[in-house]
């Protein structure tokens, strides 16, 4: 079934020789003919047609206009000398910048002449302009329509320009491999499933990727290509879930007990959220099965997420098991288990904490007591899943703010019972539906989508750099209420000097403003040592200090419910949900809480729909949402380290739709035909044998 061609080392194509085959994997990791042949344009060039120039805009790829020279001018000195010109259609203006090979552009433009121009528009100086673009002399007589074509653009790199493969080297290689290979590409996907979803053949889709005869064709090649692509990602997700349901059993919480019910009925302040009952009830169910859970929980900040882990860590001590909880600081973990302590009233369950800095004679005593079953529940850090921390019995790992924990790290904690433990993962990180599907699809996925009633939503407002006394005006009458504040300035690692600066004229701007002894300061930054980093935290958790400047250190969870103001310095600079996290540190007290985004006058069109998005609405999925929109799911926190996420052609953001039907349609399968022996589902099947040779799906014909 593998392909022996697709195998064979790129340097044996036509055209690639030792060196060029040898930068061919280092820049690009193609080391094989099927590399190069999954190695897709990541964009096209629109030669099918002209634009007028009242079409073009800044947000359009590389495109033509038909236009006539109507001025030229060599305008600046030595480095800034550029060559200036001007051409008109019947609809405006456009205009030409050089700025090298300005000699060659002077004598081509010979005012008057009609020119088929090729380039990308962009906004300079408030106009619109193309810089360097391709010139033809129009030529009315010569019909254009033959070659006009998209162009794939492939990416390449500097070292493979050198080389020549640039994106029209890289055709080139494609255009000799694809005539051999073509033959190779087999179909990967039953007949059936081609008809139901209009899908065109493998190697046709091939072909067109590379060499679109029409926007049409295109479209139907990168249709089967995607649909292609996430249907085996999800067909390998559901397969393993349900292999995994058949050969990891699990504890069983069956009964609901003495804790749980005292707990419940005694010591709960509130009244759980219909959210939360839903979600207790699917981890009721899923616990009593038999098989082991892997549950995402996801919810917003202060969505009361903790109280549903705190109920399941009971369930799990009801049925005679030990439960864990684990947090991705240490200033967490203290906070998870003295609120935990607080919430069960010191006599209901044992709770005791483990973290880096517990001392050796204390770790001791936890590691017999964990043995010996006289904890309940353990909550901590890393610390946990050091090898020497064992438990009597571990029924259920609850881990805080999952993207901080690799797979590997969960996989550790699995082996810490004889019987894998439940886990739930609590996110407050929303992630949109689609990228949960891929990248947690061998998870089930529960939500607490509604707040606790009572809650007051936050105020978000936007201001800019010249409305600063403004807010400085808001915190001293804030202050004067008895709150705290949180005033965050962005540390991002390539511009870290310049973030320094910024922070450091911060501290002092509101040193001056805000004096002792009437008003404290807490600093925390990235560059602290890490205790003086929890001194400063501590100080402002216990209410000694009125305001903490800080790095974005404080994002992940610390619980200060009289802080009512987060202030965000160069809000422009931090990503969605970045914005929508440092907004959860606040609104957790009775009290009105305010977020305030500061921001230069002059913003980009991103930064400005980013925060003008966290001043219109605070539920995490629609920002999620529109992050994923905005950035592409490559930037999305957590998704980096995945590996689930390395898609060569679908796209997460934009592809939606095409993601649900591959899914529903896996489930479809995996319902009627779990063991795919059905004779239609042959190629199916297959793809689990190629996988279980180690070879990938876009490796294969
Ligand atoms: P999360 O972990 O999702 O951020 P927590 O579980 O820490 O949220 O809850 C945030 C705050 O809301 C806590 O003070 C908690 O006691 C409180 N809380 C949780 N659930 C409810 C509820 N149903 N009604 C009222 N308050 C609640
Ligand atoms: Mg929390």
């Amino acid at each position: 079934m593998t392909s022996q061609l697709l195998q064979t080392p790129v340097e044996y194509l036509k055209g690639v020789g030792p060196q060029r085959g040898e930068a061919l994997r280092k820049e690009l990791g193609i080391a094989t003919y099927g590399d190069l042949l999954v190695h897709f344009p990541f964009r096209y060039i629109d030669r099918t047609r002209f634009y007028k120039i009242r079409e073009l805009n800044d947000d359009l790829a590389a495109v033509q206009v038909i236009g006539r020279v109507i001025a030229k001018e060599l305008v600046g000195e030595k480095r800034t000398k550029r060559l200036v010109a001007q051409i008109r259609d019947d609809t405006g203006v456009l205009e030409l910048v050089w700025f090298q090979g300005i000699r060659w552009a002077d004598k081509m433009l010979t005012p008057g002449a009609v020119f088929i121009v090729f380039g990308k528009p962009a906004t300079f100086n408030g106009k619109l302009s193309m810089a360097h673009p391709e010139l033809e002399l129009y030529q009315p007589s010569v019909k254009k329509t033959g070659n006009m074509t998209l162009q794939p653009v492939y990416s390449s790199t500097e070292k493979l320009k050198q080389l020549s493969l640039d994106t029209r080297g890289i055709q080139r290689l494609q255009a000799a491999l694809l005539e051999p290979a073509l033959n190779e590409i087999h179909e990967t996907l039953p007949a059936y499933l081609m008809r139901e979803h209009r899908l065109i053949s493998r190697r046709n889709a091939f072909l067109q990727i590379h060499f679109p005869e029409s926007p049409a064709h295109l479209l139907a090649a990168q249709q089967r290509l995607k649909f292609e692509e996430l249907f085996f990602i999800q067909l390998r997700l559901l397969r393993n879930k349900l292999l995994h349901s058949r050969k990891f059993r699990g504890p069983v919480f069956r009964h609901v007990g003495g804790k749980f019910n005292t707990f419940y009925h005694d010591k709960l302040p509130f009244e759980l959220t219909g959210a939360q009952k839903r979600v207790l009830k699917e981890i009721r169910l899923d616990t009593q099965r038999g098989v082991q859970m892997n549950r995402l929980l996801q919810g917003d900040v202060g969505s009361g997420k903790t109280a549903v882990a705190l109920m399941c860590m009971l369930l799990a001590v009801d049925n005679g098991c030990q439960a864990c909880l684990m947090a991705p600081t240490e200033i967490l973990a203290k906070q998870h288990a003295s609120s935990l302590m607080d919430m069960t009233g010191g006599d209901l369950v044992t709770i005791r904490l483990l973290t880096g800095s517990t001392s050796r004679k204390e770790r001791r005593i936890l590691h017999q007591q964990l043995e010996s079953g006289e904890i309940d529940i353990l909550v901590g850090t890393h610390a946990l899943i050091e090898d020497t921390v064992q438990f009597k019995n571990l029924g259920l790992v609850v881990i805080d703010e999952q993207h901080r924990f690799g797979v590997e790290q969960r996989a550790r904690l699995w082996r810490k019972n004889t019987l894998p433990p439940h886990v739930l993962v609590m996110t407050a990180t929303p992630i949109p539906r689609t990228l949960a599907m891929t990248l947690y699809g061998d998870l089930d996925v529960s939500v607490i989508d509604e707040l606790p009633v009572g809650r007051k939503p936050i105020k978000t407002i936007h201001l800019y750099e010249s409305q600063r006394l403004r807010m400085f005006g808001f915190m001293k009458q804030e202050i004067a209420l008895g709150r705290q504040i949180y005033v965050v300035y962005p540390l991002i690692r390539e511009s870290e000097k310049l973030d320094l600066l910024h922070l450091e004229a911060g501290i002092e701007a509101i040193s001056r403003t805000f004096p002792l002894p009437e008003y404290r300061i807490s600093i925390v930054h990235g560059q602290m040592p890490v205790k003086d980093k929890d001194f400063e935290m501590q100080r402002f958790v216990k209410g000694e200090t009125q305001i903490m400047v800080a790095t974005t250190v404080i994002e992940v969870g610390v619980n200060v419910p009289n802080a009512s103001v987060m202030i965000i310095e160069n809000a422009e600079r931090f990503g969605l949900s970045q914005l929508h996290q440092l907004r959860g540190r606040v609104g957790r007290g009775a009290e009105q809480s305010y977020c305030i985004l500061m921001s230069g006058n002059k913003l980009s069109r991103e930064a400005r729909i980013r925060l003008e998005t966290m001043v219109r609405t605070s539920d995490g999925f629609e920002i999620a949402e529109i992050d994923l929109q905005l950035r592409g799911p490559g930037d999305i926190e957590g998704t980096q380290q995945s590996g689930t996420l390395d898609l060569k052609i679908a796209d997460l953001a934009h592809d939606q739709e095409l993601l649900a039907a591959a899914r529903n349609t896996v489930t479809r399968i995996l319902d009627a035909d779990p063991e795919l022996a059905d004779p239609d589902n042959l190629l199916l099947k297959a793809f689990f044998s190629r996988m279980e040779n180690g070879i990938s799906w876009n490796k294969i014909s």
